[in-house]
């Protein structure tokens, strides 16, 4: 039974999934959310088994899978914005579907149980971004973190700004928000790569759901730990960590624990086995 154990937390997540889609699809009576919330479950599962069996891509099969049905199927053939404006809007509506459950979801309280799951495996915008080349940090981090503030005020006060300018066909606005959005995220996250020589800067410094994220995987269950009698102090796992987190440091306040993606990439190179 012991060689299962690793299988836990593949299952574990499909469980929960699976519980969304159920209830989600008998409470508002919609096949699409156990549609849905399965397929996204069980492509997360695959991509854990495809890590546990040691296939060096199992993440982005995972990403393109996920973030590719959010981008093309949601995005742009239903019409459904799934970025933070998008959020505003349905919380502003007052409807509890599409953006807001998908945040409530990968986003607000998803992230107790399995951290910042969703930037390793899932975000689309990641998914262009992780193929750029600067894949660990050449540089120390800068400290500009606060734009991400400014990014979360501009989106909460556009959409804020719609609905009291009373503009009408805000559903088409949201849609080419949606559009215009994403280039925008794209091209400011290439450029951002390649100035800081590094492919996660869009998510370090500019991107506005870190402002949920980041707290709410500080009490993360899904953690990555340091087996402190097998670690040698070698410090390869800090060096192919794309967030610049103290991993050996087992505290939840250890340095950039909320940075932490789950890519699983200290795991991979420890050579002792202790993460
Ligand atoms: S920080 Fe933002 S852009 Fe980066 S992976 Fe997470 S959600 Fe995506
Ligand atoms: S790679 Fe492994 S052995 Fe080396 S410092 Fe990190 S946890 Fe310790
Ligand atoms: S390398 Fe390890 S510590 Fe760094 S983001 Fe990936 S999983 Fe987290």
């Amino acid at each position: 039974m012991g060689h299962l154990k690793k299988y836990v937390y593949p299952v574990l997540i499909l469980a929960i999934f699976e519980t969304v889609a159920i209830s989600l699809w008998k409470t508002k009576d919609n096949l699409f959310y156990l549609f849905n919330f399965s397929y996204i479950g069980l492509s997360i599962a695959l991509g854990m088994f495809l890590l546990i069996q040691n296939y060096k891509n199992a993440r982005r099969v995972v990403q393109l899978l996920v973030g590719l049905y959010m981008l093309v199927y949601l995005g742009f053939i239903c019409r459904e914005n799934m970025q933070i404006e998008g959020l505003w809007y349905y919380l502003f509506t007052g409807v509890f579907e599409a953006a807001t459950i998908h945040y409530a979801v990968a986003k607000i309280f998803g992230p107790l149980i399995f951290g910042r799951g969703w930037c390793g495996f899932a975000c689309w915008t990641a998914m262009v971004l992780d193929f750029l080349p600067y894949k660990t940090l050449q540089e120390p981090q800068k400290k500009l973190g606060w734009i991400r503030y400014i990014a979360f005020g501009i989106s909460l006060i556009f959409v804020s700004a719609l609905f009291l300018a009373k503009v009408g066909n805000i559903e088409r606005i949201m849609f080419w928000a949606f559009v215009i959005g994403n280039v925008l995220y794209y091209a400011v996250g290439i450029i951002l790569a390649f100035v800081c020589k590094d492919n996660r800067a869009f998510c370090k410094y500019i991107c506005p759901i870190t402002v949920f994220l980041k707290p709410m995987s500080y009490f993360s269950l899904i953690r990555i730990q340091c087996d402190e009698e097998k670690c040698v102090h070698c410090g390869k796992c800090k060096r192919v960590c794309p967030m610049e987190v103290d991993v050996t440091d087992n505290s939840r306040k250890r340095k950039n624990g909320t940075e932490c993606i789950l890519c699983m990439e200290c795991v991979k190179n420890c050579p002792k086995g202790a993460l």
